[in-house]
Parts: structure tokens; sequence; C-alpha cells
């Protein structure tokens, strides 16, 4: 009984919220109208922001045209009682001015010499909002591979036409759209390979949303959701990623004190720059607001161990541990995952760190090719020199999270500006490489 008890609460879960019907049309055999388009919306382009009404008498007397609610009271006169004659057509707009977003009907009365009426109704609909779309957190919410069941509904005036999935990074940053099947009575469901443009999500963590586009061309989006991708894969290492082109990413590593850390952050916020923190487990631990703050700002994280060892001395066990640590209090303090970015320690790494880097999701093992030596505090001025005469296009630079290293920060901006240099954060570095497997070579 459990098991149904749960389908059930799943299936109330899903039911489409009541949407008001549109009203049902009245047909007559002496008057009638035609309404184009059957929903519009007042604020959308001209021509297409109201509705165009045709009525045509059959026969002789006196017509009357009115747009009027489910109850018939009547919001908008559009023809004054005036005399027509048989076969007279009548050709009026309607813009739905003055009245609130519903459903309606077009109610043509025509009334002949012996007093008798005879009436019509047409449905039209005014939408000049956006479907709000409810989505169900998908399931499940932490994978290797999918499929990842997504839900969701769409209530709108005018109806749903189109549901897409769309995939974003943990930063905001939209990777990609998957199509959902058509909704049917605004409900619509996928089940997600993970896969965008046809290339598997990398592990990492990752946003995704439902945007539903209804009659109107009005288009709506429901909450994010957070989705997990964790499972092992080929780490590749790296020092600098030529084919960038003329972009150069900051690293800063450590993050041990908050003073410095929220410095280095309101220095990179003035200098409207991304870059990337690769900070310690223990002081995400300690430093909880600054690493929330980092997430927040748009900046890359990524994984530099729990405790900063020496990874080719400790064993494969150890290793991994060590990043998985890193990987989860990043995620129980700031709902974000360093995957699938690592930096080992010192830069010390050999095929087993790269090994257990892979087993624990990270993609990416990332070295330098720019090392100005900054945690040895040279002065602002030598400091900014050595970042500027050495960066390439597809540079990486390692940095220290440290007071005198954001205070070079304008001047390093500055100067790889004037090179011609885009300072990036890893993620704007790689590109969609931040986010999807290497397309399989055939
Ligand atoms: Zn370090």
């Amino acid at each position: 009984m459990p098991a149904l008890a749960a389908v059930a609460a799943g299936l109330t879960l899903f039911a489409a919220p009541a949407a008001p019907a549109p009203i049902a049309p009245v047909t007559s055999a002496s008057v009638g109208a035609q309404v184009v388009p059957a929903a519009f919306d007042p604020a959308a382009t001209p021509q297409a922001n109201r509705a165009t009404v045709t009525v045509t008498a059959q026969a002789a007397g006196t017509l009357q045209v009115d747009v009027v609610t489910a109850g018939g009271i009547v919001v908008r006169a559009l023809l004054a009682p005036t005399a027509v004659t048989a076969g007279q057509t009548q050709t009026l707009t309607w813009d739905g001015a003055g009245v609130p977003d519903g459903h309606y009907a077009v109610r043509a009365r025509l009334t002949d010499a012996a007093g008798a009426v005879q009436e019509s109704l047409t449905p039209v609909t005014r939408d000049g909002a956006d479907p709000v779309v409810t989505v169900p957190a998908p399931a499940p919410s932490v994978t290797a591979r999918g499929p990842v069941r997504v839900r969701a509904t769409a209530t709108d005036l005018s109806g749903a036409t189109a549901m897409r999935l769309v995939v974003e990074s943990q930063l905001g940053v939209e990777i990609g759209t998957v199509k959902m099947p058509a909704p049917v009575d605004g409900a619509s469901e996928l089940a997600w390979n993970l896969r965008v443009k046809g290339r598997l999500l990398l592990p990492g963590a990752y946003r995704l949303r439902v945007a539903a586009d209804d009659a109107v061309g009005r288009r709506g989006q429901g909450e994010a959701h957070l989705l997990r991708v964790e499972r092992a894969v080929t780490s590749t290492q790296i020092y600098r990623l030529p084919e960038a082109g003329a972009k150069v990413a900051l690293t800063f590593d450590d993050c041990l004190d908050t003073g410095p850390w929220l410095q280095l952050l309101a220095a990179l916020r003035r200098a409207r720059v991304k870059a990337t923190f690769f900070c310690n487990g223990v002081n995400v631990r300690s430093n909880p607001q600054a690493a929330r703050r980092t997430v927040a700002d748009g900046h890359t994280i990524g994984s530099h161990t729990w405790s900063h060892p020496w990874m080719t001395q400790k064993d494969a066990g150890e290793q991994r541990s060590q990043i998985r640590g890193d990987r989860e209090i990043w995620w129980s303090v700031a709902k974000a995952s360093p995957g699938p970015f690592f930096r080992p320690p010192y830069g010390d790494v050999d095929a087993g760190v790269r090994a257990s880097a892979g087993a624990e999701g990270m993609a990416w093992t990332v070295l330098w090719d720019v090392d100005p030596s900054d945690y040895l505090r040279p002065s602002v001025g030598v400091l900014v020199d050595r970042v500027v005469s050495k960066a390439r296009p597809g540079s990486i630079v390692v940095l220290h999270v440290e007071a005198n290293t954001a205070a070079a920060v304008p001047g390093m901006v500055r100067g790889l500006r004037a090179q011609g240099l885009q300072p990036v954060s890893l993620d704007e570095l790689f590109g969609r490489a931040s986010y999807l497997a290497r397309a399989r070579r055939g």
C-alpha cells in the first residue's frame, strides 16, 4: 500500500492546476462571427495585439456586437445597434483595453422586424501574461549518466504550445536546451539522458529549468532545480589552452583567510572580471561567507584538495578522499561543485594522482604556464609586471588568495587588456569543455 500511496501522491503533484475554461461557442443560423486570432496579447506587436472580428448577418434586422464574460456581462461594446441587410458583413476589432486577462466571447445579436432575437457566441482570449511553469524536482537529483525525469506543467490562458529543458551551469550560464515532448493540457515529461547537443554533461553541479511558450508567443520559465552529476572520467592535464584565443585565466589558490579573500572578490568585482578559485576544503569550511560570495559573484571554483597535502605521497584512497572532502564541503556550504576542475597542491601530480582526480569526476587537472611567485609577496609593480610580461593567449596564471595579490588585480587586468588579452575564469576559458564531454571521435 505505501507504494500505491506514493504513486498517487506523485500523480497529484503532476496534475496541472485548474485553469478557467474558454467560453463554449454558440452558433446561430442568422448571425455568426469569426475571431482571428482566437487568443491575443495586448502587449504584442501591432497586428498581433488585437482580435479582428468579422460578423455576418444572414437576415435583415438590427445587429449589435459586444464582448461579454462567461456570465454575459458586457465588457466592451463593439457595435451599437445598427440596421443591416441580409448577407451584410461588419469588420470590427477588439484590443482588450481596460479589461483583465481572461476568456471572453464576442456576442453577435440580430433582432428581426418581428422582434425575434438570434444570438451567437464566439470565444476570444485576452492573454497578456507569461505561462506559469511548475516543475517538481527532477529525479534523481544525483546521477552518473541519467536518465533524469523532468516533468513540468504550464498554466496559461491561451495554452502552452512548446516546452524545453534549459540546462545551465551552476553559475547560471546557459549550456543548451533540450526539446520536451509537446505539452498535453499544459503538461510534459522528459526522460533526459544528460546530453546537450549530443554531448554528455561532465561531472559537476548544474541548474535545470523548464521554459514554456504559449499560443500568443509569451514565454515563461519555472524555478531552477539543482542536479549533481558524479561519475569517473579520464582527467586531462593542462597548462595552457592556446585554442581559447586572446584569453588569460587568473586562478587563485588556497583561500586561507576571509579578509584577503573578500578583498580579492571586491577587486575582481570592480575590475568586472571573473576568475577561478582553487580553495582547500578546510578553508571553505572556515570561510563559508566568502565561499558563497565567490559562487554568487560568478567565479569558477575548482578542487584544491581538503588539506593541501603532497598528493604523490598519498595512496589512492587518501587522494580520492582529499578531493571528495573538498567537493562535499563546497556542496554543503554553497550548493556548488568544484568539478570538473582540479589543481594538485604544489603542482605535485603523477599518473596516480590524475587517476584519482578522474575517479572523483575531475575531468581537467589544471596546472599553469605563468607563475609570478606571488606567495613570496613581491611588490605590486613587480607582480603585475611578471604576469603581464609572461601571459600569452590561453595562459593560465597561478596566484594565491592574499592581500598583496588582491592589490595587484587592477594593474594585472589593465596590463593584460592593454595587450589585447582578456582576463577570464576557467569556465570562460574552456567554454563548452567546462560542461560537456568531448565529442567521441569516429
Ligand atoms: Zn595551494
